[in-house]
């Protein structure tokens, strides 16, 4: 193989994942890393999605790095240029930027498993890393589905996470396909635009009120004053989260409560009794993300609205056709229909110890041990991995979880390193794999994802739920505290300086 760059470690994305690897690699005082980003800037989800009310729905002083408080954030739910700005101070502040290579999307990476180490190719290069660490995000590749006729429309068509800013809305007939996070948060904000805007809707969302407010100067001034209240607020907002998952988990009949104010929430707006019938579930809440929103039913229920409970089936020239055959005339098709949460397409660029790509191994469904490795890929890890996702807490919290155990990662491969049989990599046990997702998907069974009675995008193409994690994120981060050896196997190569005085000492004989 030719000799390339080395870096201890690589690290995919400069999302929070990525950045928040980079901040704990230099903190561990290990330097040598690199951060391969696709696109230009950081910020990953915060860089991309630039829609109309974009804005995170956890409130932002538990949306953010416990080692990076913001006493600034300027409300509850902060936008998305305040969060991108965060996340371009992060990389700033704790001095990321010469470890971040941008327009270097990585194309291939197989493990060699000679001299234990990634091969990382990239659109910039090729290097060659110790541990690869994927932050690719679960949300950051767009979903389109594949609509017949989709090809001939001659109008304006994009992504809520590729927003086109140049296309001017004003008086303009308006589809949006899909009613799920992002969704809501477009419809109230270009509903007051547009001429027509017509809502193409598979499945109603439960929809909450969303406890949204301005962070008053006074309270922002005492943050940055005496700390201790800003970690408190963040404490407060975290403990009424982890006594919450207990409904989601556990005893989902305890959400029929929040039920009820989730339909009363809707009925103090909606009406007309054909539209509430349009907006009511049919399956219990938390099932599907619970979206909050306060502007969302008046919204829908403006006379330039309509709400098609149906989903898109196909596209006639300009005309689309719902489901139920409902048809709509229009000049943009805005989809709010997610993205490729459960078939990431890093796992097809990422060949493990036998030649298989992470996507053939998990084709019948991801798992990976802890939400972070995968047998057969040894020293590679998933930030954001299997099961790691949240109904209700900050996915900060998580990422964060997962570092630490990056952290011990690269502490335990340090120690069998100098332990003296050569440099070492760990490759999860295939047994440890199984024992780990047998208990997360038992524990899944009484979950209200599981019976719920909705399908969602937590839920693979055979049914099974891959992506969210049945329980507090407090267990999280004890179960990812530290490498547990016994869960791994440890592959050596001998040291090269060794090796050569062993071959040199043999010929010498
Ligand atoms: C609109 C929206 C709102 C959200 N709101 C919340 C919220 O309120 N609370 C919450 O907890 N979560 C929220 N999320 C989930 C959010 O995705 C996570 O919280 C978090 O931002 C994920 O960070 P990440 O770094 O793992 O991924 P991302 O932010 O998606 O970053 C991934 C990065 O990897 C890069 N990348 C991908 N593939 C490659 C490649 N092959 N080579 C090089 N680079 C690559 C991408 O360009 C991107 O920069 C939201 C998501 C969206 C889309």
């Amino acid at each position: 193989m030719a000799e390339h760059e080395h870096v201890r470690v690589a690290v995919i994305g400069s999302g929070f994942g990525g950045l928040g690897a980079a901040v704990r690699l230099r903190r561990a005082g290990i330097t040598d890393f690199v951060v391969l980003e696709r696109r230009d800037s950081v910020g990953g989800t915060w860089r991309d999605n630039s829609y109309p009310g974009c804005a995170c729905d956890v409130p932002s002083h538990l949306y953010s790095f416990s080692f990076a408080p913001n006493p600034d954030w300027p409300r509850n739910f902060s936008g998305q240029e305040h969060i991108r700005a965060y996340l371009e101070r992060v990389a700033d502040t704790f001095g990321l930027r010469p470890h971040i290579r941008f327009d270097s999307e990585v194309l291939q990476a197989r493990w060699d498993a000679e001299e234990l180490r990634w091969e990382v190719e990239t659109r910039s290069g090729t290097l060659t890393a110790d541990m690869l660490v994927s932050a690719t995000g679960p949300l950051s590749d767009p979903m389109i589905p594949d609509i017949p006729g989709l090809d001939g429309f001659t109008g304006k068509v994009f992504h809520s996470a590729q927003w086109d800013h140049d296309y001017d809305l004003r008086g303009k007939r308006v589809a949006v396909i899909g009613t799920g996070a992002s969704a809501i948060q477009i419809i109230p904000e270009i509903q007051p635009v547009v001429g027509k805007l017509t809502v193409f809707q598979r499945t109603p969302a439960w929809v909450m009120p969303r406890m949204d407010r301005e962070i008053s100067r006074f309270e922002r001034r005492l943050h940055a004053a005496v700390p201790p209240t800003r970690a408190l607020r963040r404490q407060l907002l975290w403990i009424i989260r982890e006594f919450q998952v207990g409904a989601f988990t556990k005893h989902p009949a305890q959400l029929g409560l929040v039920e009820k104010l989730a339909k009363h929430h809707m009925t103090k707006v909606v009406k007309d009794p054909v539209l509430r019938a349009k907006l009511t579930p049919d399956y219990r809440i938390g099932c599907k993300r619970i979206l909050l929103s306060n502007t969302y039913y008046p919204a829908l229920v403006r006379p330039n609205v309509d709400v098609v409970a149906s989903g898109l089936k196909e596209v006639r020239g300009n005309t689309l056709v719902a489901a139920d055959g409902t048809e709509a005339e229009v000049d943009a098709v805005i989809f709010g229909t997610g993205f490729h949460v459960t078939d990431m397409p890093i796992a097809q660029r990422i060949t493990g110890a036998d030649g298989t790509t992470l996507a053939e191994a998990w084709k019948d469904g991801m798992e990976a041990l802890r939400g972070s490795t995968a047998a057969g890929f040894p020293n590679f890890m998933t930030v954001i991995g299997p099961n790691t996702g949240l109904g209700n807490s900050s996915m900060i919290l998580i990422i964060e979880a997962q570092l630490n155990y990056l952290v011990d990662y690269l502490r335990q491969l340090d120690t069998l390193t100098t332990a003296g049989a050569g440099r070492a990599a760990l490759d999860a046990r295939p047994e440890a794999v199984r024992a780990w997702n047998d208990r997360v998907q038992e524990r899944m069974k009484r979950t209200v994802w599981t019976t719920g009675g909705c399908r969602s995008w937590y839920l693979d193409a055979n049914g099974r739920n891959t992506t969210v994690w049945p329980g507090t994120t407090g267990e999280f981060r004890r179960v990812t505290r530290r490498v547990d050896l016994a869960e791994y196997r440890v592959l050596r190569v001998p040291d090269r300086t060794r090796r050569q005085a062993a071959d040199t000492a043999g010929a010498a004989r």
